[in-house]
């Protein structure tokens, strides 16, 4: 390549599409810069999946401590210390935003901790002054989350802000009925807060089959979460005491310590000047790709949540790595193919999906074939919990092919990674029957289901 540009790649964002983008290119011989104006490793390392599953770890003890009574066990007086969990959760998230850096340092990716603006085609303005060139640029910037529009708004938190909490708050409300909501509810609930959801509709999860969201709602009302149902913001007011009143359409108003928004993650478009470079986006600010994560000007692309397309970092990872490949790797251009990506829900239980739902597949197919299994786990059993799972695999009726799976229950994330294989694959109802269960497990049930 000529050397008309100072870079081969400038990527905008060090998120987990960011990143992953800029080492490959760089492995494929492209000279890289890229900017992060906050962290190296985005969303899910610094502020969401990572430190989020290790809260849901920690938090999960509430409830193993209590069941390993009837195993024999006798724990006196648990105590639990969040800033402990904290702290050590934090911790980690530094250590592996070391891991990232260093990974980028060690491929030869130039690293600018600065935010990045385009100024025309090639241009890209860093916030220090500097002016930089590049034949190719990468806007892999991410989302943030949505706040309501409502007085008193800054009142409230976002997930961001959820993992540096000084103390564990004694009440919480959550807004939103979503991945975030969900799983936020579960943490704090575990940890011993007063835990109330409110949802503007009365759908948790839309996208998740909806026998598993019953299921899901069910046994977080047994658990002691509140939902209240048809309730849309109107405001909050800090009480002289430090608490918060919150008032909502359609219900009382709530006092609670805390409110943490988790309606939904907007792309981080602001400010980056895509008008300059003459970057078209949709309705939601979202930035507007093709199949190769290509923008409407030939040497603009975009990955990840900032594209809206779907918001999950495997999925981002898989776009800056087809990116990379695509534009540097010197071979075909390659698609990330979106179709049937599984997905979880880290609540407690957790629930995880791949494929249409029941309802989808109704709606696509006329008549499907449903199997399902609604029992209780073993470990359950002994330990006096009344908490059932419920798995559903979801069939075309003629060929006994997989449409979906669904579950919910304890490690259905881990159990779904390697059924998705097969539901991808487009395995039949009978592969599944013609494969020799392994016992006692709680996956089996996907061999046996009736
Ligand atoms: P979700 O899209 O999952 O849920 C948003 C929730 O907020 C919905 O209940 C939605 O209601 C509600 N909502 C949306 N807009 C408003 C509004 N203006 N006022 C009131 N309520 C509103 O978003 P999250 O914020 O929970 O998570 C963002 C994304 O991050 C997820 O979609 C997911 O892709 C990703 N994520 C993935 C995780 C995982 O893989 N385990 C974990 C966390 C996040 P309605 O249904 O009516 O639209």
């Amino acid at each position: 390549m000529a050397d008309q540009y100072d870079y081969d790649l400038f990527t905008i964002g060090a998120g987990s599409g960011g990143v992953r983008a800029s080492r490959v290119a760089a492995s494929h011989g492209a000279r890289v810069i890229v900017a992060e104006e906050h962290r190296v490793g985005g969303t899910c390392v610094i502020r969401g999946c990572v430190p989020k599953k290790m809260l849901v770890y920690g938090a999960h003890f509430a409830e193993d401590l209590e069941d390993a009574r009837a195993f024999g066990w006798t724990i006196e007086n648990p105590k639990f210390d969040w800033a402990t969990l904290r702290d050590n959760v934090l911790r980690d998230v530094d250590r592996l935003n070391g891991l990232y850096t260093e990974t980028l340092d060690n491929h030869g990716v130039e690293i600018v901790n600065e935010r990045a603006e385009l100024v025309g085609p090639h241009e890209i303005k860093l916030s220090g002054g500097r002016t930089v060139t590049a034949r190719h640029i990468l806007i892999a910037t991410g989302a943030r989350p949505h706040v309501p529009d409502c007085p008193g708004h800054e009142l409230g938190i976002t997930s961001n802000e959820a993992f540096h909490l000084e103390t564990l708050p004694r009440r919480i409300l959550i807004a939103g009925g979503g991945y975030i909501a969900n799983e936020f509810a579960g943490i704090f609930n575990e940890l011993g807060s007063q835990v109330t959801i409110i949802n503007r509709s009365d759908q948790l999860l839309r996208g998740y089959d909806e026998a598993l969201r019953d299921r899901l709602l069910q046994i977080s009302m047994m658990k002691g979460i509140d939902f209240r149902f048809h309730a849309e913001f109107r405001g909050i007011e800090k009480n002289d005491d430090g608490t918060l009143k919150v008032s909502m359409t359609n219900h009382d108003d709530l006092m609670v310590d805390c409110v943490l928004f988790a309606t939904g993650r907007l792309p981080n478009t602001g400010g980056l000047g895509l008008e300059k470079a003459g970057v078209e986006t949709g309705e939601k600010n979202e930035i507007l790709v093709d199949r190769f994560s290509k923008t409407n000007v030939d040497h603009i692309y975009a990955v990840g949540d900032v594209t809206d397309r779907v918001q999950l970092t495997p999925v981002a990872i898989r776009e800056g790595q087809a990116f990379a490949d695509t534009v540097f790797g010197g071979g075909d251009p390659i698609a990330v193919d979106h179709d049937c990506i599984p997905s979880a829900v880290f609540s407690h239980p957790p629930l995880a999906g791949v494929g249409l739902t029941e309802g989808q597949a109704r709606n696509k197919y006329g008549s499907v074939r449903v199997y399902q299994s609604d029992f209780r786990p073993m470990k359950n059993v002994l330990a006096g919990r009344n908490e059932r799972s419920l798995y559903k695999m979801v069939c075309d009726e003629d060929s006994g092919r997989i449409l979906g799976i669904h579950m919910i229950g304890p490690e259905a994330a881990e159990i779904m990674q390697a059924a998705a294989v097969a539901v991808k694959a487009g395995l039949t109802k009978a592969d599944f029957d013609a494969t020799v269960a392994i016992h006692p497990t709680m996956a089996e049930e996907l061999v046996l289901l009736r």
